[in-house]
């Protein structure tokens, strides 16, 4: 197959990390790290594309554009009280989907496959930090069990596949991510969009803005333009079926308070009127994760957005676009 006819096909391809990596191929000069090949096509699909949970409509979405490279993205995604809520729902759709994606990935000979698991489907009971060979070490937390096992099993049908069959397949492990496209849900979202919603609202309304739990919880945002970046990385040079985890470093971890407190300030919220209503659930405390097999592998320093300039950016974005968002 000549490097002409390379299709890349991309699931989940209007979401927070799809639309990250549209936008970086579609700025991007072509043939620089980040950009597109000469004459190579890519497709980002939707659920009205083709229902990935049904094994026909995904192998009919895989005949009609023959791609030679697949990053699935498609998941069922949510934060905390979504999948409190949902767990076997979650469980359900992302194993039918992922199971679909590798089984026609196989079946018609895609050269690379990236799937996408999460820092959030690791032991709850671990040690920190968390890297890529610990995947397996103990149960989830009960609040993620669904998505947490679906993904796991990604990890596992993916190396089995590259064992028995030869498949070019791996998986990334990304961090929390926020950015434009994501979904501002205050239910269903993940924290930094909601906290971007829930702020605007306060300040249209006049009202408090509460943050939920004691902001105590440390995550690694990451950035979707810089994500993207290193989902384009992965395509053309990391062919391994062991997974790899994609973060900022470890000493870029910040509180829900932190990031809350940056939030406020990219809205223009007055800081020292932020609340938190600490009879909510906090949910997993940490879950730090460690970077430096990427870092090993990437050679070289990768510039990541900084956190503060990441969320002014995400929420000029929320106000910009408030009508048409995903909220
Ligand atoms: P989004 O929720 O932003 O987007 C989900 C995408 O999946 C949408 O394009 C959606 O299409 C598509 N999709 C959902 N259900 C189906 C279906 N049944 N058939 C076909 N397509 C479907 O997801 P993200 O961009 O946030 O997540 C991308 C990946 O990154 C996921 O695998 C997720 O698990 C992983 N991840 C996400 C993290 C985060 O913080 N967001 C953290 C770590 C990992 P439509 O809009 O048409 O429904």
């Amino acid at each position: 197959m000549t490097q002409e006819s390379n299709v890349v096909l991309v699931t989940g391809g209007t979401g927070l990390v799809g639309s990250a990596i549209r936008k970086v191929l579609e700025t991007a000069p072509v043939d620089s790290e980040f950009g597109k090949k000469a004459g190579e096509t890519w497709i980002y699909v939707r659920s009205k594309d083709a229902d990935l949970t049904d094994y026909e409509s995904t192998k009919a979405m895989f005949e009609k554009y023959k791609p030679t490279q697949v990053i699935h993205l498609a998941a069922m995604v949510g934060g905390l009280f979504k999948n409190l809520k949902y767990n076997a729902e979650f469980y359900t759709k992302n194993q039918a989907m992922n199971d679909n994606i590798i089984r026609c990935s196989k079946e018609v000979d895609v050269q690379k496959l990236i799937s996408c698991l999460s820092t959030c489907i690791f032991p709850d009971k671990t040690t920190y930090p968390i890297d890529e060979t610990m995947v397996h070490n103990g149960p989830p937390h009960h609040s993620n069990e669904g998505y947490a096992y679906a993904k796991r099993m990604v990890e596992v049908q993916t190396r089995l596949y590259a064992e028995q069959y030869g498949c070019n397949f791996t998986t990334v492990i990304p961090t929390n991510i926020f950015g434009h496209d994501d979904n501002f849900n205050m239910d269903d979202g993940h924290v930094i969009p909601g906290l971007i919603h829930k702020c605007y609202l306060a300040m249209r309304d006049n009202t408090d803005f509460v943050v939920w739990g004691t902001g105590s919880p440390l995550r690694q945002f990451i950035y979707n333009d810089d994500l993207a970046k290193l989902f384009i990385w992965t395509l053309r040079e990391y062919d391994d079926p062991k997974p790899i985890i994609l973060s900022v470093p470890e000493e870029d971890e910040v509180s829900i308070k932190d990031a809350a407190l940056a939030v406020a300030r990219g809205m223009g919220y007055p800081v020292e009127n932020v609340k938190y209503d600490t009879t909510k659930n906090d949910g997993q405390f940490k879950k730090t994760a460690n970077s430096d097999k990427f870092k090993k592998l990437y050679g070289k320093p990768f510039e990541f957005t900084p956190f503060e300039e990441a969320v002014k950016e995400t929420c000029e974005w929320f106000k910009a676009n408030y009508e048409n968002a995903r909220r």
